[in-house]
């Protein structure tokens, strides 16, 4: 039975890493995204090239309606399918000191980090807890564990998501779905590009910035069969930086 990963942000950066991954180990993935054709043309490009399958799912995470939709007409074309893993990794930044901060740059975070997790994960929690078996993975940040400076949004909006992590674990894992975090530290995409990379990675124990496929790999171990026993976590991967 084909087994279906939904990763959200899938066109570009980390999502982009991890689509392909999954794939290569074995599942079909829909890459979703929101609005870079494009780039997310090249996701499944490159899934296909590699011996992978995968198909593309655009919505926008922040969108109710715009994500029931796209999840009844995917349904629809796999009326015997089921998606057992899901990785909330769409997210944005929209950097500003609370005294600056606009209502719109506040709830534009939120609504895409937080009430995307909620929005997506309700939708796809009856068909795994069902068949006893689903792995829901929540793309986190350093950010959501210490607080940064100019990020009073997006600090809140990854601190919410791992409290929300926490608690759907306890709810979920009698039903064999686990519900993990993981909180990257600085990674080189899109995200990260504007940043002074030879200062922060001063900051750094191991000197450098983290790469997408080596968060990649961490949400492969979390997506596997073997992480069974693993539920509630945050995983930090950020070159030993303290959190
Ligand atoms: P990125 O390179 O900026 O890519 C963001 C991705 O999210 C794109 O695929 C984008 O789609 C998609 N996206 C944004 N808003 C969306 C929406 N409303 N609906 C659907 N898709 C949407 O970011 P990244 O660095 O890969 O970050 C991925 C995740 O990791 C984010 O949650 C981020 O907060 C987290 N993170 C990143 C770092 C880092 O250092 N990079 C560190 C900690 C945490 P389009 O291409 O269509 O715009």
């Amino acid at each position: 039975m084909t087994k279906y990963a939904l990763i959200t942000g899938a066109s570009r950066g980390l999502g982009k890493a991890i689509a392909l991954r999954l794939a290569n180990d074995g599942f079909a993935v829909i890459i979703n995204y929101q609005s870079n054709k494009e780039a997310a043309e090249d996701t499944l490009k490159q899934v296909q090239e590699a011996g992978g399958t995968g198909e593309l799912l655009p919505f926008d995470v922040s969108n109710p309606q715009a994500i029931d939709t796209a999840l009844e007409s995917w349904q629809n074309a796999h009326p015997d399918d089921y998606i057992s893993v899901l990785v909330n990794n769409a997210g944005i930044r929209q950097d500003n000191l609370m005294i600056f901060m606009q209502e719109e740059q506040w709830s534009k975070v939120l609504d895409t980090t937080l009430n995307g997790f909620f929005y997506i994960t309700r939708r796809l929690l009856k068909d795994m807890m069902t068949h006893r078996n689903g792995r829901i993975i929540n793309m986190a940040s350093l950010s959501g564990l210490k607080g940064l400076p100019g990020q009073t949004n997006y600090s809140a909006a990854k601190a919410a998501l791992i409290g929300a992590t926490k608690a759907l674990a306890q709810e979920v894992a009698a039903r064999k779905v686990t519900v993990n975090a993981i909180a990257p530290g600085f990674i080189a995409t899109d995200m990260t590009k504007e940043l002074d990379e030879a200062e922060l990675k001063k900051l750094i124990p191991l000197g450098r910035f983290g790469k997408p496929e080596e968060v990649a790999a961490l949400t492969s171990f979390l997506a596997s069969d073997e992480s069974a026993y693993i539920t509630g976590q945050v995983i930090s991967i950020n070159g030993g930086l303290y959190t």
